[in-house]
């Protein structure tokens, strides 16, 4: 007998039928002899449904983090009760947990919380006395019972977070597609699945837009040594083993192409280029919460310089009121402006570490289809650009085909 955690996400669990569907695979699942844990996200478009509600009835102001938490969570909440009912229609013993009742703490950064530790004494209680557990994904509470967010995809943090606590023997995330794919299918139509992919490549390429899995939670998995696998829930195809590195995944170059839409650059001219600044202009952003991506500073010619970075284009809003107080202890003549339109392109690979020359390959194939590059930023295993938002697909299409992933 061994110990399972699925995932099913929105698409998976996004009809009525669809979680009879599931219902079905737990219970074959169970029937094999095994305890199961299944994590279910909410109904597809709920979450999103749920977020529209809340700026209807709160206008030009932002709702409340606190009950913005206790309005998301209820997407999930929805899900596990109709499959823990979808189970014991069939006879089977299911019950349903919320992230709290799971033992699942956090700590109170509303909407995207940190999971800081999980009590699972609780889980273990009711798989030992014959039950199926449907629990909840990306959700917790903080230690005064307050209910947070993961942020958003949480619920394959969920998964692999309870897998780690609970020390499950397997970890399965359920979706849409077959698996990790060399690029998204839906916008690539020859991306290949790839069968084994190591933490650190399937988050980079996560962590730059690759939404089949939320970058914390494959963050979480490295860390704590969780393997998983990614796979469909429509069908039986095999999926995706995601694990640690192994000598033979070093021969591929580039494992995958990831892109990112809706991006939008923040820049500050006029900055005194003097220790300190850029340490002023980040801190006053990272206080409100907002990630930063891509960071560029201009070579400074006359004692000023400039800075920009990149951000999601619904916080250059935020970014740019937290960067108005600090503006005139950056220089006399400091401005911020913000231009959106643009998206992220990245390739990825460990194999990059031990080749040279594929950025030039990248920005060569880029040029040769006339796309133009902006911003360029690079990690060992990584290589970023920042076009057009409208050519990101294009751009896509032309680095699949130049490092022959479609062959993969
Ligand atoms: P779920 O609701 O199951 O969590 P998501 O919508 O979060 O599913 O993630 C699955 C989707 O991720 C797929 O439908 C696919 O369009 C998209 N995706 C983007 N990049 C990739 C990729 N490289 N491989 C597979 N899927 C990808
Ligand atoms: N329902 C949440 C979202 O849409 C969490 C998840 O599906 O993983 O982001
Ligand atoms: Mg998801």
């Amino acid at each position: 007998m061994s110990l399972i955690v699925q995932k099913y996400g929105g698409t998976s669990v996004g009809t009525p039928e669809r979680i009879v569907n599931v219902a079905n695979r737990i219970l074959a699942t169970k029937a094999e002899g095994h305890q199961v844990v299944a994590v279910v996200s909410a109904m597809s478009g709920v979450t999103n449904k749920l977020i529209e509600l809340a700026d209807q009835v709160t206008g030009e102001g932002e709702p409340t983090e606190r009950e913005m938490d206790v309005l998301l969570s209820t997407g999930e909440q929805t899900t596990i009760a109709l499959t823990a009912m979808a189970l014991n229609s069939m006879g089977a013993k299911a019950v349903s947990l919320t992230g709290a009742q799971a033992g699942i703490e956090t700590d109170g950064v509303h909407t995207k919380a940190r999971i800081s530790n999980i009590s699972p004494a609780g889980v273990h209680e009711l798989l030992d006395d014959g039950n199926i557990v449907i629990l909840a994904g990306f959700q917790g509470k903080t230690p005064d019972g307050k209910i947070t967010t993961l942020g958003r995809g949480g619920s394959d943090l969920t998964a692999i977070a309870m897998a780690a606590a609970i020390d499950a023997d397997l970890c399965q995330i359920f979706t849409d597609v077959d698996g990790v794919y060399t690029c998204d299918p839906r916008v690539v139509p020859d991306a290949k699945k790839i069968d084994e992919i190591s933490y650190d490549e399937l988050l980079e390429m996560a962590s730059s837009g690759t939404k089949v899995m939320q970058s914390r939670s494959v963050e979480f998995a490295k860390k704590f040594g969780v393997r998983f696998e990614v796979r469909s829930s429509l069908n039986n195809n095999p999926g995706t083993l995601v694990k640690e590195e192994t000598m033979s995944m070093e021969s591929v170059v580039i494992r995958g192409v990831s892109l990112e839409r809706a991006q939008a650059k923040v820049t500050i001219s006029g900055v005194k280029d003097l220790p300190g600044s850029a340490s002023r202009i980040f801190g006053a952003v990272s206080e409100e919460n907002i990630l930063v991506d891509m960071i560029v500073q201009n070579v400074s010619k006359t004692g000023i310089t400039d800075i920009s970075f990149t951000v999601h284009k619904d916080d250059v809003a935020k970014a740019e009121a937290a960067l108005k107080p600090v503006l005139a202890e950056l220089g006399d003549g400091a401005m911020v402006g913000a231009e959106d339109g643009i998206a992220k392109l990245s390739v990825v690979g460990i194999g990059m570490r031990s080749h040279s020359g594929v950025a030039a390959e990248m920005f060569k194939a880029l040029s040769d289809a006339g796309i133009n590059i902006e911003m360029i930023s690079t990690s060992e295993i990584k290589i970023t650009v920042t076009v057009s938002e409208a050519q990101i697909d294009e751009a896509a299409k032309v680095m699949h085909a130049a490092f022959g992933l479609a062959e993969a």
